[in-house]
């Protein structure tokens, strides 16, 4: 059985959407009867039988009524998982997952990744055949389907869409989950704010001092400025005395140490009231019992992607009403709850956008469509979109899996080769393989024996994939350049956020900013392990340069040559101009090569705020790119410095 939970709540197999407040117990009863205060726990009957009679049974209901943590668990207790089978319940975000994981484990009594466990990109918590319940990402499940495309380890029924032999009913059946909703009222500013993180912070003191008791959910953007937030709060609450001293100030954005993520879901103890300050995932992917007053920014960080300058950032952007009202309903879950919108009503009401513009148009499509190819799904122009792509995102992505040799002119995986090497971004299998790969400059040459691909997909359990094929295709390249040591390490760095972190002096900051490093750097070093296995099985040996950083730096460019940037002559301010597309860019300040400006440069990520900021930036010289991708700076870029 397979649970697909979307951001708004949505279920295939059982799934839902969002609508106004819902009620569950307030106080901190025991489990069973938290369990039971739950909307969804009045419908367990319905949904037992219409999952046993539909092919699909979709199930709607808002944020927090129960669909995630509830069904999975009356669905095994109705004995789905009977017989080895897994209950499977993706989640759109990886702290979702596992905060959604472990809160069953808990309502189940059973040790997180045993009964109940979960698979999040490079973390697999199950125990193969104890686990019956395994929450995973989205991302996880489709790669799952590489594997085993009619995931039979799911499936009870001959076929997922409901053949007729097994299957009353093919029609998927729809129910509507009700739940008490407590009415929210909505306070505006009169005047449009200057700063809403300083208008969130006053808004917080403000509630503590004039309203009863209830804790406070805030919507900032990132963790950026969660982290200011947190930090001008803790030092007002020092600056205004002990009757603020109440106040117990909580970030929540993803890439959260356990530990904190533990402390979100505490119980406020009495007398006290919690503030937890987040970006969006406490919208629609995490539900915070003992809410009763919201902070709405206005803001939140979201993808944006320009297919003409080719570039993907994240910016603070205005939220749609959909997404204020969700927001708001925050606030309804317990008691009649207060919603504070730091922008005015006339703002609300004629320009706010209704809803928001889907992932899918604000995405860059490379990983997409190497999905959609390696599933056999061949015509993507074709494809039917839940919201169709725009055809300049499209092409963007062909031309650069054609340049990686991933695709041919006719935008087919080439045969055979070509097959194969999709495949390696997605999903790269580490135990024991014949398999040989050998590198050129241009494609990336795999040779399976058969035998291994057959047997080995078909049993070795997922463990491990890269999903930049640019990534993949550096690692892959390591080895014509001897410095597969070198390359593995940075590679494994770019898999996780980042290592670093700003330190204020202050010396708890300094405590908490070494614990935030060390877990960074923990999960660098495991993800290295779990890339060196996968590096040794196909053929590819762990050799260090031994300091010769050219060879390094060369190797980097087989993945990233799209990436090249050469500083503009007269520019006095730094400024560069990216090749294929000549779009304006600079060095980030963070970056070790700011201010040094060498002439050329690749970089790996782009993050844009006033400018477009190049990350993870290295030196190069011009011709290392015509060596790298002839194919590619021949027709590109008919400029003389590089040839
Ligand atoms: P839905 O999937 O319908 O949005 P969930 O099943 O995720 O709802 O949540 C149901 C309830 O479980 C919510 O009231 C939420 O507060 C609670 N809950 C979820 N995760 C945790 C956790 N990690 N700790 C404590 N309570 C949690």
């Amino acid at each position: 059985t397979l649970l697909v939970d979307d951001e708004e709540g949505g279920v295939v197999f059982l799934s839902s959407s969002t609508s106004s407040a819902s009620s569950s117990g307030f106080g901190y009863a025991s489990l069973e009867r938290q369990r039971q205060r739950l909307p969804v726990y009045r419908y367990r009957k319905a949904i037992l039988y219409l999952v046993e009679r539909h092919a699909t049974t979709i199930v709607v209901g808002e944020t927090g009524s129960g669909k995630s943590t509830q069904i999975p668990q009356y669905l095994k207790e109705a004995g789905w998982a009977d017989g080895g089978r897994l209950i499977g319940c993706t989640q759109p975000r990886r702290l979702a997952v596992q905060t959604v994981a472990s809160r069953v484990a808990e309502e189940a009594g059973v040790k997180l990744g045993e009964e109940v466990g979960y698979t999040i990109r490079f973390e697999d918590q199950t125990n193969p055949g104890i686990t019956m319940i395994k929450f995973l990402t989205d991302g996880v499940l489709i790669r799952e389907m590489m594997e085993d495309p009619l995931l039979t380890k799911y499936r009870r029924r001959n076929s997922l869409l409901g053949s007729s032999d097994d299957m009353p009913d093919p029609e998927p059946a729809i129910l509507s989950v009700e739940g008490k909703g407590y009415t929210v009222e909505i306070h505006y500013v009169e005047e449009p704010v200057s700063d809403y993180l300083q208008a969130a912070v006053n808004t917080v003191l403000l509630i503590h001092e004039k309203e009863p008791p209830g804790d406070i959910l805030v919507f900032l953007t990132g963790q950026d400025d969660i982290d200011t937030a947190v930090k001008l709060l803790n030092e007002e609450i020092q600056h205004l005395g002990r009757h603020y001293f109440d106040l117990l100030i909580l970030p929540l954005y993803s890439g959260l140490p356990r530990t904190d993520q533990d402390l979100i879901f505490t119980p406020t103890s009495k007398g006290k009231r919690k503030v937890v300050i987040s970006t969006n995932i406490a919208e629609t992917s995490l539900t915070l019992e003992g809410v009763v007053y919201v902070v709405d920014s206005g803001f939140s960080k979201q993808k944006c992607y320009n297919p003409v300058s080719d570039i993907e950032s994240l910016v603070v952007a205005p939220i749609s009403k959909a997404s204020a009202r969700q927001r708001a309903g925050r606030a309804g879950r317990v008691r009649p709850g207060k919603c504070f919108r730091l922008y005015t009503e006339e703002y609300y009401l004629n320009e706010m956008q209704a809803e928001g513009i889907p992932e899918m148009q604000r995405s860059n499509l490379v990983s997409c469509v190497i999905q959609l190819k390696a599933l056999g799904i061949d015509n993507i122009l074709g494809f039917d979109w839940p919201a169709s792509p725009s055809p300049e995102a499209m092409i963007r992505a062909l031309e650069v899996l054609y340049s990686l040799g991933i695709l041919d002119e006719d935008a087919k995986l080439t045969v055979p080769i070509g097959f194969q090497v999709a495949e390696i971004p997605l999903v790269l299998w580490y135990q024991g393989s014949p398999a040989m790969v050998t590198m050129s400059s241009q494609l990336i040459h795999v040779e399976f024996s058969k035998s291994w691909f057959v047997e080995d997909i078909i049993s070795r359990p997922y463990s491990c994939m890269i999903k930049d094929p640019m990534i993949s295709k550096m690692l892959l390249s390591a080895n014509d350049f001897g410095c597969s040591d070198e390359i593995l390490t940075i590679a494994s760095f770019l898999s996780v956020q980042s290592v670093w972190v700003s330190v204020r002096g202050v010396k708890k900051e300094f405590d908490e900013a070494k614990l935030r490093f060390a877990a960074a750097e923990k999960k660098v070093i495991d993800i290295r392990g779990q890339l060196l296995r996968l590096m040794k099985g196909f053929g590819i040996p762990l050799k260090s340069c031994e300091g010769d950083m050219k060879a390094v730096r060369k190797a980097i460019i087989a993945g990233s040559f799209a990436n090249a940037c050469h500083l503009e002559e007269y520019s006095q301010n730094g400024m560069y101009k990216t090749t294929r597309t000549s779009q304006e860019v600079y060095i980030h300040p963070s970056s070790v090569l700011f201010r040094v400006n060498p002439k050329w440069v690749v970089y790996q990520s782009l993050v844009s705020t006033d400018k477009h900021y190049m990350r993870n930036v290295i030196a190069i010289e011009p011709s290392w790119l015509t060596e790298a991708a002839p194919h590619f700076y021949q027709y590109r870029t008919p400029n003389p410095a590089l040839s």
